[in-house]
């Protein structure tokens, strides 16, 4: 969501700045900005509504000089998106640029009172707010950029990462972060701003993550001074990054997603690597705090969106396994809904990219009540896992389509390995299904490369949702979550409007709306409930509805009753959301490329969701 990107040294700005804002564009915006100061200290801005193409178009041919600047990707909070509410803002005077992401809360109080002052301005964003307060706070005491930074911010409510210029002092960025992320690239004699490494990997290694509450002021050839909003000087660890150029980018495959997708068997072996061996699983993370799991009564997991959903198919495992009662909460209910939170509780908060803002103010407020945090991200670094006291990283390296597909199934992976680890711990299983379970857990990267291998059946099922208005996906048990996500895949990327329901709850209401015009996909794999599936088809099939399923290899009887069917290998039904869920992201991406739908970057959706 929103990206910032900063640069300052010898080379010319604008080239970075623009394959920076490319770098960051996963992340989902709808508009593109950049400033530049000139090598005479001129200040130029220029934006455009739409794509970071749609920018370099109306930056063409103008004045691109100078070595500083800062750019910006808006995914719109405050203001329709177009060009006069695009970042960066500038001040009054014209002296002062700003980027932003985040919300300003108080930002009408503070609009009125500088109307109040003769102030004016130009767009209905909450940022150009706070342009225009740091100009007057330096229009009411004479006041260096700096400190005219740090007192407008001591008067904003909200979140932010922000990049200031002012072209009376050229050779400055400020910039300063609570709640949006921001991190700075040490290169030699040149500094880099970005809201992740993605945009400074390619030029240094070097990285310096920003807390909430920093403001760091960048010279060109000089390391940033890192302060509180007070001017206390703080230590920073320049930290060295492993993200590498060739993983932002799409080796051959036409989309992000579709390689997201394919990576999946490696991407899984990365996730259990050193935490699943022949018959044994071990994760440093708890094997160093066993006490702590010991004396679990209960974890509360929280989350939003996909990773809610690899919460709730994680809940299933550690209940059934390890037999530890276990809660799924939407981050941004949990957060502000005062939940009751006992001793012996764990809170495992679940995000991708790890800046989720509810996710890391649920996490905050669990800390607050003095429950360990244990968190599930994939992007190191960043401000969830060091929030909390224990990360179980993905390791799953980079996901830039903005429908989770690979992270999805590492955080089930890591969940499901929980649940294994704590059931032995617990004595839940037996010796022997124990090692039947880490056996499988081996297995299933081959098994999910079995599923990929039919990519071409999937795309014919896709030939038959793409024309849907309405799609129901129905499972149960262990596929209840995978139903869920199904349906969210679809709609993220094909914007066909798609429900996920637990099969039986179909007669309570939705049984309603079966007709030829609204299909039907059903995760139908042997397990417990198998049969009850095959009734919930019958009943489907009866009200004339197109049945699509999700069965095991070698199932005949559900195949007869569908009107397609994907088989996936046999596998205990703990470990089966793992391999349900890989064709029905592929189904997804086939009905959006039918479609025509952008699919890495669909509309109004962020990857990483950093305002609440
Ligand atoms: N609240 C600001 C706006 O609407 C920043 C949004 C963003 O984070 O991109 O312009």
């Amino acid at each position: 969501m929103c990206g910032i990107v900063g640069y300052i040294g010898k080379r010319s700005a604008y080239p970075i700045l623009i394959k920076g804002l490319h770098r960051l564009e996963y992340r989902g915006y709808d508009s593109a900005g950049v400033a530049l100061i000139n090598p005479s200290s001129a200040l130029h801005i220029y934006k455009s509504q739409g794509k970071v193409s749609a920018l370099e178009d109306t930056a063409r041919n103008q004045d691109l000089t100078g070595t500083v600047g800062i750019a910006h990707t808006r995914w719109a909070t405050h203001g329709e998106p177009n060009h006069c509410n695009a970042h960066p803002h500038a001040s009054q005077s014209g002296h002062i640029a700003i980027v932003h992401n985040g919300i300003i809360e108080n930002y009408a109080a503070i609009k009125e009172r500088l109307q109040a002052a003769g102030m004016t301005f130009r767009s209905d964003t909450d940022t150009e707010v706070l342009a225009q307060l740091i100009e007057w706070e330096q229009t009411q005491h004479p006041q260096s950029i700096e400190q005219a930074v740090r007192s407008a911010l001591k008067q904003v409510e909200g979140a932010y990462a922000i990049a200031v210029l002012d072209n009376r002092q050229p050779d400055t960025i400020v910039s300063a972060r609570k709640g949006s992320p921001l991190v700075i690239g040490v290169g030699e004699d040149e500094l880099f701003l970005g809201s992740d490494a993605s945009p400074i990997v390619e030029y240094t290694d070097r990285i310096i993550y920003l807390n909430d509450g920093d403001m760091a002021v960048l010279h060109s050839g000089q390391m940033p001074i890192v302060t509180d909003l007070h001017g206390t000087i703080r230590q920073v660890d320049v930290q060295r990054v492993a993200l590498t150029v060739s993983q932002l980018e799409k080796g051959g495959y036409e989309h992000f997603m579709l390689k997201e997708i394919a990576e999946q068997p490696t991407s899984l072996r990365a996730c259990m690597q050193g935490r699943v061996s022949k018959d044994e699983i071990r994760m440093e993370e708890i094997e160093t705090d066993l006490a702590l799991w010991q004396q679990a009564r209960r974890l509360v997991i929280t989350a939003c969106g996909t990773s809610y959903y690899a919460g709730l198919a994680g809940k299933y495992a550690l209940e059934d396994l390890a037999g530890i009662p276990v809660e799924v909460d939407y981050a941004s209910e949990f957060r502000y809904r005062n939940p009751v939170l006992c001793k012996g509780d764990i809170l495992i908060a679940i995000s991708q990219s790890g800046e989720t803002a509810d996710t890391l103010a649920a996490v905050e407020l669990a800390k607050q009540k003095g429950i360990p945090v244990v968190s599930v991200c994939n992007v190191v670094g960043s401000s969830i896992p060091r929030a909390s006291d224990k990360v179980l990283y993905t390791r799953v390296g980079p996901e830039i389509g903005v429908a989770s597909t690979k992270a999805f199934t590492a955080q089930v992976t890591i969940l499901t390995l929980l649940a294994i680890r704590m059931a032995r711990m617990n004595g839940t299983l037996t010796d022997a299904n124990y090692r039947a379970l880490v056996r499988e857990m081996s297995s299933l990267p081959d098994k999910v490369a079995a599923v990929l291998q039919q990519g071409e059946a999937i795309r014919r099922m896709a030939e038959g949702l793409s024309f849907a208005s309405n799609v129901l996906y129905i499972g149960r048990n262990y596929n209840y979550a995978t139903a869920l996500e199904g349906a969210l895949k679809l709609k993220e990327i094909s914007y066909i409007h798609a429900e996920g329901y637990p099969a039986a709850e179909m007669k309570h209401g939705p049984i309603a709306l079966i007709s030829q015009d609204m299909p039907v996909v059903a995760i139908a794999t042997q397990g417990k409930v198998y049969d009850k599936l095959v009734s919930n088809i019958q009943e489907i099939r009866a009200r004339h509805g197109r049945v699509m399923t999700v069965v095991t290899e070698g199932d005949t009887r559900i195949a007869n009753m569908a009107d397609a069917t994907v088989a996936v290998p046999a596998v205990s039904e703990a470990l089966s959301p793992l391999l349900t869920i890989v064709p029905l992201q592929l189904l997804a991406y086939h009905v959006a490329c039918l479609k025509g739908c952008n699919v890495d970057q669909p509309r109004n959706l962020a990857k990483s969701v950093t305002v609440e």
